[in-house]
């Protein structure tokens, strides 16, 4: 079975089928099927409302069953901040480093006992029938003093995961543990079940 990746995000859209396609799920993006995805508003007030948005449209667009993650950096300093904002946290044409920047400077006066941040990733996935799963992953860690190696993407750099930034993972590293890749397993889990059915 086929899914669409209900995603624009190129660098979340390469995490995405590197991690969907060795668990067995053929994880496509649209633009691969010749069809383009309109942005969608993310209005909902959780990363779950959000991942369900992204992945509706996109079902009702392709008519294809369609995976989305919505997901973002909770800095338990900042009340749990920038959260479902994370992309647009230092404005809407802001760059990673932008965002990175912004935090730190947020952040500066915080010690390092305080400076605990956790990703949260909340997956959508609307099967061919229009029923839903939904699955989430957790990984917790701490924000950097400074940016930190020069992979992944968005806030890599200064989350820290023991004492390597998510930037200094290798990305199988990464997939092993990241909120991403907890809440893909768990997807691989559900759909199992429901391909038993
Ligand atoms: P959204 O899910 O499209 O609303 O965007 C989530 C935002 O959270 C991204 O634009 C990144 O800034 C950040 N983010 C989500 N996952 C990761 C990750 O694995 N590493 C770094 N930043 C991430």
């Amino acid at each position: 079975m086929k899914f669409i990746i209900a995603t624009n995000n190129q660098k979340k859209l390469k995490e995405l089928e590197r991690i969907l396609n060795p668990l067995g799920i053929n994880a496509v993006s649209a633009k691969d099927e010749g069809i383009s995805l309109d942005d969608v508003e993310e209005t909902g007030t959780t990363f779950a409302e959000n991942a369900f948005l992204k992945a509706e449209a996109a079902f009702k667009k392709t008519g294809l069953p369609s995976v989305a993650d919505d997901s973002g950096l909770c800095v338990d300093a900042l009340d749990g901040r920038p959260g479902i904002y994370s992309a647009r946290y230092a404005g809407e044409n802001a760059t990673d480093s932008d965002k990175n920047n912004k935090l730190l400077s947020e952040l500066k006066d915080v010690p390092e006992k305080d400076r605990t941040a956790h990703f949260t990733c909340a997956i959508c996935c609307i099967l061919p029938n229009g029923e839903k799963i939904e699955v989430e992953g957790i990984c917790e860690g701490s924000i950097a003093f400074e940016p930190h190696g020069n992979g992944g993407f968005g806030y890599d750099p200064i989350f820290k995961y023991g004492d390597k930034s998510y930037a200094e993972l290798s990305s199988e590293e990464k997939d092993a543990i990241s909120h991403r890749g907890k809440a893909l397993r768990k997807l691989k889990a559900e759909l199992e079940k429901y391909l038993d059915k």
